[in-house]
């Protein structure tokens, strides 16, 4: 396995750096063009950001002339400071949650009676307390540039389509789809939603949102947490175990174990599944509580 936060190349013109899970930094990307570098994420900190910008000066990579987020979660956004001075694109919906991430105190006790108070999850609270330690001088940095459904960066040789996705684990989710390189970086996008418990996903956002994926005619996938590029037969494959676990949810009225029964001679190690059934579970049950009320 690739160590953490590990510059590596996917192609000649595009680089990432391998999240770290320990604070949970995620992947951060770089599309090397012609005219100019564009950079995918600002970061869990400046010190995040700072390290892959020294890893690139390091590799000769040509300044970088602009960066987007994926969305607007402290692990993606809060390293934006050390990217002063490049423009910062940015979903309309992801500028609005960071101007409410701005206007909060970030201390240890403004942090923790968010979380009394159901604002923020203990996970981002811990992992934000060992990823930037000293916050006294946090700076939140709003986009300089807003998009609604998308936006085409040119950078000369190879143009960078940002494609707003939405998704159960953020709504504003953007995807950054280099189509002459084969590659897609998803951020979060894919992932289930964690602010609410128990964790879900809803069929009305997520199979939209994989068939939109598998649409971008590309091989890789860079994820927003995994140290491994997601080739794109695994993504057909999620696609599959989405639909099946769906179904068996639905067919067997989310009983838990009766699905997992119907599901069971189709995989060897269930393991693969049966999170994916939780996730319907609970998706289901919001759906119909948002129904009802
Ligand atoms: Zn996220």
């Amino acid at each position: 396995m690739i160590p953490p936060c590990t510059l590596q190349k996917l192609t000649p013109r595009v680089c990432w750096l391998t999240p770290d899970e320990r604070t949970d930094r995620p992947s951060l990307g770089a599309i090397i063009g012609a005219k100019g570098t564009l950079i995918i994420e600002a970061g869990a900190s400046p010190a995040h950001t700072s390290h892959f910008l020294d890893a690139l000066a390091a590799e000769h990579v040509p300044t970088p002339r602009y960066a987007v987020l994926t969305h607007w979660h402290w692990d993606h956004s809060f390293g934006a400071a050390a990217l002063a001075g490049i423009p910062l694109f940015a979903h309309r919906k992801t500028a609005r949650q960071l101007a409410i991430q701005a206007n909060y105190a970030w201390d240890d006790e403004s942090l923790d009676q968010r979380v009394a108070n159901g604002l923020e999850i203990a996970f981002c609270r811990d992992m934000i307390k060992a990823e930037l330690s000293n916050r006294d001088d946090l700076r939140i940095i709003m986009p300089d540039v807003l998009f609604d459904d998308w936006l085409t960066v040119d950078l000369g040789d190879l143009t960078c389509e940002i494609h707003h996705v939405g998704g159960d684990h953020s709504s504003d989710s953007s995807i950054v789809y280099v189509p002459q390189e084969r590659i897609v970086f998803l951020g979060d996008c894919h992932y289930l939603n964690i602010h609410h418990e128990p964790r879900y996903y809803t069929p009305e956002c997520i199979f939209p949102l994989v068939e939109r994926l598998l649409g971008c005619d590309a091989d890789s996938y860079v994820e927003g947490h995994s140290p491994d590029v997601l080739p794109r037969a695994d993504l057909i494959t999620f696609d599959r175990d989405l639909h099946a676990a769906h179904d068996a949810v639905v067919e067997n009225q989310s009983n838990r174990a009766a699905a997992l029964r119907q599901l069971q001679p189709n995989y060897q190690d269930m393991a693969e599944v049966d999170w994916l059934v939780d996730a319907f579970i609970a998706g289901l049950a919001r759906q119909q509580e948002k129904g009802s009320s």
